[in-house]
């Protein structure tokens, strides 16, 4: 071949031709460095009947410049990157960047010099040196790296180097990760965890695809089984991905990893220092990383010879990315699956009703573990009736839940508050003039965090110190709270329980995986006794001290209009019901609640996960919603309200009139204005069988909107704001 296609990185552009020089070796899925214009642009060579002619002559080619040093993406995941860009209606070069996520690792292996505190510190110390010596502490980086966790300049560092407080350390990007063993340490299972296990083990034997629903109750040792596949694959001499669906619940899987196998699994997440990326990325490429465990970005790594793969918590909208390449982790798995010809376990306790209706349809196998693991109990569920069993004045705990707590403050075990919203409350308005705190970029309030000392946009993530007055009426000291976040039930609890050690578990006091490692140890080691929390700790945590569970605000998620507003509801309380009991006491859960009646409470409190699901489906099918028809949103935004507006109402014009395919909209976004963009929505119902991409291509392709106007299309949405 003397000529080939590229997918060149420029959104633009996206796919070209170019000549192969002589002496170059290229093949379908090397990465390559091309010319484009003056500059040099990295792409993919592509399979090239699989993409439309180009008729470019052959003399107008220019020649690839350099084929860089790195083993060809493999043909399942070029399989993959077709699919995704066709399904979810992206660029294949945007798809296929995610799977070039690591620069660094494209210019080969090789060294990093990294810097890390040699112990000596010298008598004297600038105030910015001695800042840094506290931040740097077991850090190991290279000095931008460093300067960034530091909070300072290079130019301290270097200096700090000459000082000799650092020390420079080099670092080998292909250094083998250590060897996990499969029968390191081998559980004994149970009788249902042996039978679910047997079925994965057969199906990463046979070398084929099997997608599996691991349906066990919270607590039933999913992972214990889960694990008996990934031994089997290791023993194959395959490498096993694992998806979990937040950062702080990777540590404690690690853990669990290292005592099971002997070994740490290699993580891939967005906080890794580049050189641990091009570390992990050459390492999978190479098929010398056996497990790597990872958010949903682990997806499009190029593994060399993948053999599981494991979405864990596969129920959680984490797993749906909301920017880019709109796509679900979860579904996306399913296709890697097919395309690797590798078994996909999908384990929950609380199944996507989508997932759950593959299982009936016979194209997931179903695995049960119906108990949990070592003869505990699952939880006695209770409704707290806020209507009847009314809180103080001013407090948000009705009086029989402070009652449980005290009672266990008083037993030596631990309760958890769930409560899923950040700060201190979700509204601050000004006590004399009414004046509601907004953010400037988009239509939501702000939100107070008295810890940090900030209102904050949980949006854009805007931030400003409380102004010291009422910036509308000018009166001083004029703030007042309006409704709870977790932040005001950790004060609450300390309030009236005073001796209590109260923790707070969100997003901003878990900003690690090291303080989620601390979090757990401090949890398990007894030395907290009331956790309050938000969706973070609904899922995964196992401790075994924990033996009440407060849910704070049940009916919260169900205020709205969210499609899938009732499953999550029900995902989320059974999920953090799922914490209390886990050992060998019994575990109580108190649900606070105005709508006792609501078919979601009341399958919680029955514990009637059947009834739950059974009505849930009723209700989807009756309006088309997934997994009976389907859905897509178009997005349309402008920093300009009156560009936006009438974007989306020329889109709205010339909307196809199709049976069976219902438009709603164009309408404001209930978000509608998001970091400074100005949104509209359409809502696309169709049937399952409809071809929706196809549709909306021909709908939206002919379309000329101005620059400053963006359209995104999201197939298969979770967020409908
Ligand atoms: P799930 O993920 O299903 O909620 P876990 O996997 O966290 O449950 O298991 C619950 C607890 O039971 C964990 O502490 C786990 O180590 C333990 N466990 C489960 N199965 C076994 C087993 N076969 N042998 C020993 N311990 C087990
Ligand atoms: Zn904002």
């Amino acid at each position: 071949m003397n000529r080939c296609r590229c997918l060149v990185f420029n959104a633009a552009l996206g796919v070209l031709d170019y000549r192969v020089p002589s002496g170059m070796d290229v093949e379908p899925g090397s990465v390559v460095v091309a010319p484009l214009g003056p500059r040099q642009i990295i792409g993919v060579v592509w399979d090239t009947e699989r993409l439309p002619d180009q008729d470019v002559p052959e003399h107008k080619l220019r020649p690839l410049l350099q084929v860089l040093p790195v083993p060809p993406l493999p043909q399942p995941l070029r399989r993959l990157i077709e699919w995704c860009a066709d399904y979810y209606m992206a660029s294949l070069s945007q798809v296929a960047r995610m799977a070039l996520s690591s620069s660094a690792a494209l210019r080969g292996g090789g060294t990093v010099t990294e810097y890390r505190l040699t112990g000596h510190e010298p008598t004297r110390l600038t105030p910015q040196r001695l800042a840094a010596l506290d931040l740097l502490h077991d850090q190991q980086a290279t000095i931008r790296e460093l300067a960034e966790i530091a909070g300072v300049s290079d130019a301290v560092l270097r200096g700090m180097v000459n000082a000799g407080m650092l020390e420079a350390v080099t670092v080998d990007s292909d250094r083998p990760y250590p060897h996990a063993d499969p029968h390191h340490a081998d559980p004994d299972l149970s009788e249902a965890q042996a039978a679910a296990a047997a079925r994965m083990v057969e199906a990463v034997r046979a070398h084929a695809f099997r997608p599996f629903l691991l349906d066990g109750v919270t607590g039933s040792g999913k992972t214990e089984t889960y694990c008996e596949a990934i031994a089997a694959a290791l023993e194959e001499g395959r490498q096993v991905l694992v998806l979990l669906p937040e950062i702080a619940l990777t540590e404690q899987f690690l853990r669990r990893f290292e005592a099971r196998f002997g070994a740490t699994p290699v993580t891939w997440h967005s906080s890794l220092k580049s050189s641990e990326r091009r570390r992990a990325w050459r390492q999978v490429a190479s098929g010398g990383a056996q497990v790597v465990v990872g958010a949903r970005s682990a997806l499009f790594l190029p593994f060399a010879r993948l053999g599981l793969i494991v979405v864990d918590e596969a129920h959680e909208i984490s797993f749906k990315q909301d920017d880019g390449v709109r796509y679900n982790a979860r579904d996306v798995a399913v296709m890697r699956g097919h395309f690797e010809q590798v078994p996909v376990v999908l384990a929950s306790a609380t199944p996507a009703l989508e997932s759950l209706q593959m299982a009936e349809a016979g194209r997931y196998e179903r695995l049960v573990l119906p108990d949990r693991f070592g003869g505990a109990t699952m939880p006695a569920i209770s409704i707290v009736d806020l209507r009847e069993d009314v809180p103080e004045r001013g407090r948000w705990l009705a009086p029989s839940l402070v009652a449980a707590l005290k009672d266990r403050l008083l037993k030596g075990e631990q309760s958890l508050l769930f409560l899923n919203r950040r700060g201190y409350a979700p509204l601050t308005l000004c006590r004399t003039c009414g004046y509601r705190f907004q953010c400037p970029n988009c239509s939501a309030w702000l939100v107070e965090h008295r810890l940090s000392q900030r209102l904050a946009c949980h949006h854009c993530g805007h931030e400003v110190p409380p102004p010291p007055a009422c910036p509308e009426c000018n009166e001083p000291d004029c703030m007042v709270a309006c409704g709870p976040g977790v932040e005001r039930i950790a004060d609450e609890v300390a309030e009236i329980l005073p001796t209590a050690r109260v923790e707070l578990v969100t997003s901003d006091t878990l900003t690690s995986a090291a303080k989620a490692a601390e979090f757990v140890e401090r949890a398990n080691a007894r030395a907290i006794d009331v956790i309050v929390g938000t969706q973070l700790v609904t899922k995964g945590f196992h401790f075994p001290e924990l033996t009440l569970v407060g849910v704070v605000d049940a009916d919260m998620g169900l205020e709205g209009g969210d499609l899938r507003a009732g499953e999550r509801t029900y995902q989320q309380v059974a999920q953090v019901a799922g914490r209390a009991g886990r050992g060998e006491k019994p575990g109580e859960v108190l649900i606070q609640t105005r709508h006792p009646e609501a078919p979601v409470i009341a399958a919680l409190a029955a514990g009637d996960r059947d009834a739950f699901y059974e009505a849930e489906a009723e209700s989807r099918r009756e309006v088309g919603a997934p997994p009976f028809g389907r859905w897509a949103a178009i997005i349309v935004s402008s920093e300009d309200e009156a560009e936006a507006r009438d974007a989306a109402r020329a889109i709205g014009g010339t909307q196809p009139r199709l049976d069976d395919v219902l438009i709603l909209g164009p309408a404001p976004a209930p978000l509608s204005l998001l970091r400074g963009r100005y949104r509209y929505r359409l809502l696309i119902n169709a049937r399952r069988s409809t071809e929706l991409q196809k549709i909306l291509r021909g709908w939206l392709d002919p379309l000329r909107l101005p620059p400053g106007v963006r359209v995104a299309v999201d197939i298969d949405p979770y967020s409908f704001v």
